[in-house]
């Protein structure tokens, strides 16, 4: 048993976000057979992925701010910490802070092969779309 050192933080990539956002890679696969994957991500007000789906789903868990989830049948959901949000196999969405507010999650999910991370990644997500409630 150890203590792990300190994830460095990186800023997310300007391809797969808009707005600032920084990730922690928290727990990444160590031995054959491991595939989970914990991050930290922390998202500036405003700042949201790009839409992306995930080959073995994902799961966040809200721990500062209010977060906001949109799918592309037009739905947007609000998040607040403490609450957990699970999207399955194959399905486009994203996340992201609320206009007025920083927000933070933790990410889990499972690792494939292809692509890296088993994260697909589209188009960024318009602002009719972000601002859309229901
Ligand atoms: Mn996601």
């Amino acid at each position: 048993m150890n203590i792990e050192p300190t994830p460095p933080t990186g800023k997310g990539p300007a391809e797969w976000f808009t707005g600032d956002v920084w990730i922690e890679q928290i727990v990444a696969p160590k031995v054959d057979g491991q595939r989970g994957n914990l991050g930290r991500v922390r998202f500036a007000p405003g700042a949201r992925t790009a839409w992306h789906s995930h080959d073995l789903g994902q799961t966040l868990h809200i721990t500062e701010g209010t977060a906001l989830l949109g799918t592309r049948d037009g739905q947007v959901i609000e998040a607040r910490p403490g609450d957990t949000v699970y999207t399955p196999p194959g399905e486009e969405h994203w996340h992201g802070a609320a206009p007025d507010a920083f927000m933070e999650h933790l990410a889990a999910y499972d690792t494939s092969v292809d692509p890296p991370l088993g994260v697909h990644w589209h188009e960024h997500v318009s602002e009719s779309d972000y601002r859309r409630r229901t």
